[in-house]
């Protein structure tokens, strides 16, 4: 079994992982506030946390892991918007929730298996503030119930503060009820339009971080594996997560790994309504931005590193994976992920880095694996793939190349399969894969994997003793520029990139040929 690192917030380590049970993994993620379109900087947690979802699914099998992600549907915000339009709450926390699954979807992300609802756990929060009252972690004042931080030894821990730092550092709420400015609401009169409940408090509402611990208490038990969010919830929701949690359940329980991914910023500069660099994920598909190419781009950083989007990089990340699509396009994936991606999600998730060796799969031509492993990051998957269709994204920037698609594409219109199979196969001796849908084909052109497939079959024949073979191939090499295709030791060499270059002329040459021959035929 794939053994899984991750870096703990709390510890301040990066761990292997043991789930507590095997047989049921629990992860636990922080969701959405719905009152609005999610924007891009809120997609963030949800991509990186689904490629954490799909590798613990990939590890421990997909019915060994739960996941759950709340909805905070009660919150002054979303009273806020209640009162400015005049409609109820309800339709907005709904309609809400639908956009989120909808846009969230595109960019696939697999839905959680508990998808909680704040509203919907307003007994057990009571039960909590209860216990924490009754333990003394708590205390009523004014209708309110509040949390004394002051009676929790390890207030601070996970973000590192004390309690007089907070005070000095925060724009904290300083209010009658309160004995410590730093204390926290669990729960808090409701008057007019203002959502409520009957609590032994009087009518009223939850605070905003009780609901977390209610609800993984209540879905997920005392304790659980992994608890992740942005690392702006650190502090101070996820301290007071914590705080009620062991206040009332004791000291060892809650989650066992925190996790949090590092914030977004747009073309450098903070997100912001003022600056105009503000959007919804929707409006980027809107924009005709391909779902893949988002989710793409914000993998493409570490999730512990801070995201900077750019139109660079959505234009890099199109290019990048309408050549991966193309090369795999009719393939299969390999039936086991190849252990060289497994190895860097299993890494702290290393995406970064699992990138880079599909790109080498690509430079390779190995279409199969570069599949499977980028299903498991959820890309090149079927239900992302409608923004591309073959043929329609140039990635090909040889005119010659060009051109003898064409001359075959007329073929096959033509219904001429014998000559549009030869040119495949011309092709295929340059190892250019042609990839063919009923309308359309599209061709990979990437050097390297000719030179690699020369190099390999070359230490092969090396191996093998074939004194025939070997030399057969060597010539084959020089033919296309390569003049020692082996180290002194008889070992694979490392390719410059002046010799891919060479290769990439060569074949260039031999696709110049082809097209005389066959516009001369024409
Ligand atoms: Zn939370």
């Amino acid at each position: 079994m794939t053994e899984i690192k991750l870096y703990n917030t709390k510890t301040k380590t990066k761990e292997v992982f043991k789930p507590l049970d095997p047989n049921n993994v629990r992860m636990y993620v922080c969701g959405p506030t719905v009152y609005d379109r999610a924007h891009i900087g809120n997609a963030r947690p949800v991509v990186v946390f689904d490629v954490l979802y799909r590798l613990l699914r990939e590890v421990y099998g997909p019915d060994h892991v739960t996941y759950a992600r709340n909805f905070t549907d009660v919150d002054d915000k979303i009273n806020a918007k209640a009162e400015e339009t005049g409609r109820s709450i309800r339709d907005i926390t709904d309609e809400t929730i639908s956009w989120f699954l909808e846009d969230m979807g595109a960019l696939g992300a697999l839905e959680p298996n508990e998808a909680p609802r704040a509203t919907e756990y307003i007994p057990e929060m009571i039960a909590m503030i209860e216990e924490l009252i009754a333990k003394k972690f708590a205390y009523e004042e004014e209708g309110h119930a509040l949390f004394d931080v002051n009676s929790y030894e390890h207030y601070g821990a996970l973000s590192g503060r004390s309690v007089d730092d907070m005070i000095a550092g925060a724009r904290v709420e300083v209010a009658p009820y309160k004995r410590n400015p730093m204390d926290f609401v669990l729960w808090k009169p409701s008057t007019g339009i203002q959502p409520g409940w009957d609590s032994p408090w009087g009518y009223g509402r939850p605070g905003w971080h009780i609901e977390c611990s209610a609800m993984s208490r209540a879905l997920f038990g005392k304790t659980f594996d992994i608890h992740g969010g942005g690392l702006d919830l650190q502090f101070p929701h996820h301290e007071n997560e914590i705080a009620q949690s062991c206040a009332c359940c004791g000291e060892d329980t809650f989650a066992k790994v925190w996790m949090h991914n590092e914030m977004l910023q747009v073309e450098g500069k903070k997100m912001s309504k003022s600056l105009g660099n503000f959007f919804s994920v929707r409006e980027l598909l809107d924009q005709g931005i391909p779902d893949e190419v988002i989710r793409f781009v914000l993998l493409s950083t570490h999730y512990s590193k801070p995201m900077n989007w750019t139109q660079d990089k959505i234009d890099q990340a199109e290019r990048t994976l309408a050549k991966w699509r193309t090369l795999t396009f009719g393939r299969k994936p390999t039936r086991k992920v190849p252990e060289k991606i497994a190895h860097c999600l299993a890494d702290d998730l290393n995406v970064p880095s699992a990138m880079f060796f599909l790109r080498q799969y690509a430079r390779d031509g190995r279409a199969e694996e570069l599949l499977s492993g980028a299903n498991l990051l959820g890309l090149l998957t079927p239900e992302h793939g409608n923004w591309f269709s073959l043929g329609e994204h140039n990635i090909n920037q040889n005119a010659e190349l060009n051109r003898i698609i064409e001359f075959r594409q007329k073929l096959r219109e033509e219904k001429d399969w014998a000559g549009a199979d030869e040119i495949r196969e011309q092709l295929a001796l340059l190892e250019i894969v042609v990839a063919d849908s009923r309308e359309k084909s599209a061709a990979y052109l990437e050097p390297a994997i000719l030179l690699n497939k020369t190099m390999n079959s070359i230490v092969k024949a090396f191996a093998a003793d074939d004194k025939a073979e070997f030399d057969n191939l060597v010539k084959k090499a020089k033919e296309i520029g390569i003049n020692e295709p082996l180290a002194k030791d008889g070992r694979p060499r490392v390719w410059s990139q002046r010799e891919v270059k060479k290769v990439g002329e060569w074949i260039e040459g031999q696709l110049l040929k082809l097209v005389e021959k066959l516009e001369g035929l024409s």
